[in-house]
């Protein structure tokens, strides 16, 4: 039988670089980010603030750290037993009914005893006095077990562990932004990543059902499904994107076919942001990754929008995207086989310097906008949690 854990300690920290003011509001919303995770996950719990440090009450540890792990502004955070004394005496009496729970026989200990706030000892004397009572063996250097005993003006924390979070900012204290996701690998990551940023992510995958299955369509909902487990309910736009496909397929030259199938999207996406008051859009290009994710076409896109589109794998190589891609889980969704509405019709040597004035002149015989605005009155909309 161990000890038991009644409360979890959190930690969070790039928000202490703001000035009081917005620190206040980053606090307010990460406690509400941590509540709606866990009344999602059918916790009940209290929440509670003090000094620089947010609390939870609650009789699921377990199951409540699962959640925390995967809630954006949390450092690191500790399941500890809170003590409603900060009474030197009181604090002594608990280690000695209950070091035997901390330490087992036989295994080594070392104490790290911080206090906030007055009391009538010294941190060193309190951590002398509670090593008196812990009948174990101390080793300072390379202890089996660390006891870290917080004492906060009339409590005190007691712990063994501090679990690694996610760090990044609180979702939503960025503003929105709207990710495009393909069913890759990438673009989940960099959705993922415009999250930890803070950002709130509304979601468009562009489809090409009919004309390929809906395999496409599963793959977009399963992923959002997934990282909404990172950001709460989530939006997804579903846009049919074949007749804008076959149209430039029949009427443009097979290698500019994907800076323009880039373009159409980023003129959908941007109505789409407009209408959610999305501040920039996301992609999961990165440079020079293939012949398409040039700085000349990564240009040419850009001048299809007026919103920043923002590239949070940029300068990433393909093994680090997977990497976390493999630990957010997104992976082995992304490489079920698919055949995306890029893929589709996919030259097999596209411009790899796409030239402006070149686009815009074939986009003239394209005449796209109509057909742009048909497919927007088309999307669906789905909410994903
Ligand atoms: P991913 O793994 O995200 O598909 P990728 O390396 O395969 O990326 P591309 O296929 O060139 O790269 O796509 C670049 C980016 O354009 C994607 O990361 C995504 O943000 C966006 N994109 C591509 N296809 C779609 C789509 N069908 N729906 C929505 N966004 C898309
Ligand atoms: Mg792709």
């Amino acid at each position: 039988m161990g000890i038991k854990h009644n409360e979890i300690l959190i930690r969070y920290g790039e928000i202490f670089l703001k000035s009081e003011a917005v620190r206040r509001i980053y606090e307010k919303k990460l406690v509400e980010n941590i509540k709606n995770s866990l009344k999602k996950a059918g916790i009940e719990f209290e929440v509670y603030r003090k000094r620089g440090r947010i609390f939870v009450k609650t009789e699921e540890i377990l199951k409540t750290s699962k959640i925390l792990k995967k809630v954006f502004g949390i450092v690191s955070f500790s399941p500890c037993v809170h003590l409603k004394t900060s009474k030197k005496e009181e604090i002594i009496e608990f280690f000695r009914k209950n070091y035997i729970y901390f330490v087992k026989p036989k295994k080594t200990f070392a104490l790290e005893v911080k206090r906030v706030g007055k009391h009538e000892y010294s941190s060193k004397q309190l951590a002398e006095e509670i090593g008196k009572v812990v009948r174990r063996k101390v080793n300072l250097s390379k202890p089996d077990v660390k006891i870290f005993v917080e004492v906060r003006d009339n409590d005190t924390y007691i712990y063994t562990k501090k679990i690694k979070g996610l760090a990044g900012m609180p979702v939503s204290t960025s503003g929105k932004v709207l990710s495009l996701i393909s069913g890759g690998i990438d673009s989940p990551v960099s959705s993922w990543l415009g999250m930890k940023r803070g950002c709130k992510v509304v979601f468009i995958h562009f489809h090409s059902f009919p004309l390929v299955s809906r395999a496409s369509i599963d793959k977009a909902k399963e992923l959002v499904k997934l990282l909404s487990e990172y950001q709460g309910k989530s939006k997804l736009y579903l846009i049919p994107f074949s007749k804008i496909q076959m149209r430039i397929k029949t009427l443009a030259p097979p290698k500019y076919r994907i800076i323009l199938y880039r373009r159409a999207m980023v003129r959908i996406s941007e109505i789409v942001a407009k209408k959610e008051n999305a501040k920039a859009l996301v992609t999961g290009e990165s440079l020079a990754q293939v012949s398409s994710q040039t700085l000349d076409n990564l240009g040419v896109i850009n001048e299809a929008a007026t919103l920043p589109i923002l590239r949070p794998l940029i300068g990433m190589d393909k093994n680090e995207i997977v990497e976390i891609a493999k630990k957010i889980k997104s992976y082995e969704i992304s490489i079920k086989p698919q055949e995306d509405c890029c893929t589709l019709f996919t030259p097999k040597h596209p411009a790899t310097k796409a030239r402006l004035e070149i686009i815009k002149n074939i986009e003239k015989r394209l005449k796209l906008e109509k057909l742009i605005e048909e497919t927007i009155k088309e999307a669906k909309v789905e909410v994903i949690s």
